[in-house]
């Protein structure tokens, strides 16, 4: 058992030590992506449960890179935001979203707001409300078209500091979701203070719906909650119709995940627009 231990060492020693390359070598990459135009966004269709109509989409970024393929962001994100590249990563977000919600206008789609997702780090940076409000007037785009998706422990991470900047972006216009609801800790009693817009019930609660009854009483609760502090929620990562029936009964304000649509390129999400009939 002694070479067992020795063995199991060195597995997990060999294996920080790649993983530990793996990031650097990610982070290198990172530095080029921008000005290789390597980037892009998808955008994933949220609709309103009870009317069926599609009310605004979520970006995601996407990261192709020609010597490591495709790096989810759920893998590169952590990475950017340590070494603070994200901040030139979130202007970049910005930026695009900004001009998506410009070429829309005054089209069919010109009602339709963009969620964009902002870390921490680019959340509390003291120029970021300037930077995307100027975005938003050069671009002369309604603010309320830009949905700020901050995740729960962004929200709860400064809670004093926090509540001033919400109040300064909510006066702004724009419209405030905290993702993942439910996941981290939120305390209610801040939740109160908080003028947020929209919670989103995170989707390891939606995979439970409708066979798991504590599932149903945490998205019942959350819906409760976010009614009553006059919010409005989504239920994110819908995979079947019964998920979505039932959230809908529930009475959910609005729906996204694959069974509604996979996140997708602008050319096809205007193709789905008009072939799902829905706005
Ligand atoms: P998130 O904000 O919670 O985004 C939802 C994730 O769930 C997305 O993964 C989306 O593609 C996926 N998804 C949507 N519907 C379904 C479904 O029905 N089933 C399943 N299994 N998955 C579904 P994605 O695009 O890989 O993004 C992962 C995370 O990366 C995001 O989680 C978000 O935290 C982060 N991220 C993505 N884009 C950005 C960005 O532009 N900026 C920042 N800061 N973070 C981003
Ligand atoms: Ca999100
Ligand atoms: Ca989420
Ligand atoms: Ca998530």
């Amino acid at each position: 058992s002694k070479e067992l231990g020795k063995n199991t060492y060195s597995i997990y020693h060999e294996s920080m030590e790649a993983d530990l390359a793996q990031r650097i070598l990610i982070e290198k990459h990172l530095r080029t992506a921008i000005q290789n135009k390597e980037f892009f966004l998808l955008y994933q269709p949220q609709i309103n449960l009870q009317s069926g109509k599609v009310v605004g989409v979520e970006a995601l970024i996407r990261w192709n890179n020609p010597i490591l393929g495709f790096v989810p962001p759920d893998k590169f994100i952590p990475i950017a935001e340590e070494s603070n590249l994200i901040l030139r990563i979130g202007e970049w977000v910005a930026q695009e979203c900004i001009k998506q919600l410009s070429e829309w206008k005054g089209t069919r789609f010109d009602s339709l707001h963009i969620a964009m997702n902002v870390s921490s780090v680019q959340f509390e940076n003291p120029h970021f409300l300037s930077f995307v409000n100027k975005l938003m007037q050069n671009a002369n785009v309604h603010n309320h078209l830009l949905e700020i998706e901050l995740t729960e422990r962004t929200v709860m991470n400064n809670v004093t500091e926090n509540i001033a900047r919400f109040n300064k972006i909510r006066a702004n216009g724009f419209g405030l979701s905290v993702d993942d609801f439910g996941t981290g800790y939120s305390s209610l009693s801040y939740l109160k203070k908080f003028p947020l817009s929209v919670l989103k019930i995170d989707k390891s609660f939606v995979d439970g719906i409708p066979q798991e009854e504590e599932d149903i009483s945490i998205a019942t609760a959350i819906l409760n909650l976010a009614h009553s502090l006059k919010m409005r929620v989504v239920a994110e990562g819908i995979e079947t119709k019964e998920q979505l029936e039932y959230l809908k009964e529930l009475n959910c304000d609005f729906g996204q995940g694959y069974y509604i649509s996979h996140p997708l390129a602008i050319i096809e999400l205007e193709r789905w627009f008009h072939t799902n009939d829905c706005y």
